[in-house]
């Protein structure tokens, strides 16, 4: 048995393991890179193995760091079944859709080489033809707690993780020459404060796990001061005539700020005519998804759902779906709540109200998730001044709130205690960067710690 490392290497995002048992070669996750721009052509570079050789795919969830690379996968020849949960795949079908769309859009938007001239522009990493070949092959049959028998020797159970709607972590119990191994994939691990979802299922027992770091050097602050701080600096903001900008992750956080934003007006801490732009068109087809996945939702929620009194609907809020009307919130100088993704604002329209908000001091900009070392989000929040955004400077005079309640991921107490609960005796860190990943390693005594580098490969 084998295990080797072909996504997250230290301080990147990104996963993508490969598990070799019993003659079978297959993957956990295939995530893009994300963080840096340099870091686009790692994307493009070779996997580490053969896609071609690879007979199937174990997918934790729907994010782009975790299902990105699977069109590029299918494009360099693997044909085999991609196994999921039902909400991961109708997810996962938004987000792959969308980055096809990005990539020929950046493509079609490059500069053209006049006519008759060679066209020496890059082709795009995977076309949106790859992107429907590779969900044609999603086999949606995972349900959590049930056991899936892929072939002599492997098995999987999809555990909850309660990072975001469908995600899971997985168990394989592996058997090679009569020998048998459990191993523990944690996934994202979602934040057991989230009032949207349910929280992480305690895991079960494993041999070996390999675990998540994203804050493995932090605690969060308790959900209800970051809920407490969301109201406050809202309120202030519109008080004092200005915006709000929230850079959202359209697939969990944009839904959770929903339904914190109703139950601020339920509980007379926000006005209900408050103005609220959610300006995403992934982040509303996924707010539909939510609707029909109850089973991973906190009872509250899923009630509200089943009496057919939508959570996620507010007096105030307007859906933005065409370009034009994104433009159009330029023009809006105070009173409203813009959440728009990029998350970390690498990208996306989030940018276009960063650059009309960020210099005007009545104005606040709230980061509710994690950035990447690089991103403009992650310089922002470091107080860089001024920051370079689509082209141009701009000082920041807006303030600046991060609500680390709101994080999708655990903190380093929700990683310890899911690590204590799986017993494992051999922990490979993934998915954080350097300090996250030390700081997490010295708190883990009992078990064997291992960092695994870039196309790292492990016997079992
Ligand atoms: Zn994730």
């Amino acid at each position: 048995m084998r295990l080797s490392f072909h996504g997250a290497d230290r301080d990147v995002t990104g996963s993508c393991h490969l598990v070799e048992c019993a003659g079978r070669r297959f993957l956990i996750d295939c995530g893009l890179y994300q963080g840096s721009q340099e870091l686009n052509e790692e994307n493009a570079g070779g996997f580490g193995f053969d896609p071609a050789g690879i007979d199937f795919v174990l997918l934790t969830h729907a994010h782009l760091d975790h299902c990105g690379r699977l069109a590029l996968l299918a494009k360099r020849g693997f044909r085999g079944e991609i196994i999921t949960t039902m909400a991961t795949h109708e997810l996962a079908r938004l987000v792959m859709l969308d980055a096809a769309h990005l990539l020929e859009e950046a493509r079609s938007n490059s500069h053209r080489p006049p006519h008759g001239a060679d066209d020496k522009r890059a082709e795009p990493l995977f076309t949106l033809a790859d992107t429907l070949r590779s969900l044609e092959s999603f086999k949606p049959s995972a349900a959590y707690g049930e056991p899936i028998d892929l072939a002599e020797g492997i098995r999987a159970t999809f555990v909850d993780a309660g990072h975001i709607l469908g995600s899971a972590s997985i168990l394989l119990e592996l058997t090679e020459a009569g020998r048998s191994l459990r191993l523990l994939f944690s996934g994202d691990l979602g934040n057991a404060g989230d009032r949207l979802l349910l929280p992480p299922a305690p895991p079960p027992r494993a041999d070996v796990v390999v675990i998540e770091t994203t804050y493995g050097d932090r605690l969060h602050k308790p959900m209800d001061a970051s809920i407490d701080e969301f109201y406050s600096s809202i309120s202030e903001t519109l008080g004092r005539g200005g915006n709000v900008i929230i850079p959202t992750f359209a697939l969990e956080r944009a839904q959770e700020l929903l339904l914190v934003l109703n139950q601020g007006i339920e509980k007379s801490r926000l006005m209900p005519s408050m103005q609220v732009f959610l300006d995403s068109p992934m982040a509303i087809s996924a707010t539909e998804i939510f609707a029909r996945h109850l089973e991973c939702l906190q009872p509250e929620a899923a009630g509200l759902f089943r009496s057919k009194r939508d959570p996620l609907a507010l007096p105030g809020l307007h859906f933005i779906r065409e370009r034009v009307e994104s433009v159009a919130l330029n023009n809006v100088r105070g009173g409203a709540i813009i959440m728009a993704g990029s998350g970390m604002a690498t990208g996306g329209r989030v940018r276009h109200h960063l650059k009309h908000n960020v210099s005007r001091e009545e104005c606040s900009v709230i980061f509710v998730g994690f950035a990447a070392k690089g991103t403009l989000a992650r310089q922002i929040i470091d107080g860089q001044s001024p920051v370079h955004i689509l082209g141009e400077d701009f000082p920041v005079r807006a303030r600046i709130h991060t609500l680390n309640g709101f994080s999708a991921h655990a903190d380093q107490a929700g990683l310890l205690k899911w690590h204590e609960h799986t017993g494992a005796a051999r922990t490979f860190l993934t998915h954080g960067e350097q300090n996250a990943m030390q700081a997490l390693a010295s708190r883990l005594a009992k078990t064997q710690v291992e960092m695994p580098t870039l196309n790292q490969r492990f016997d079992l």
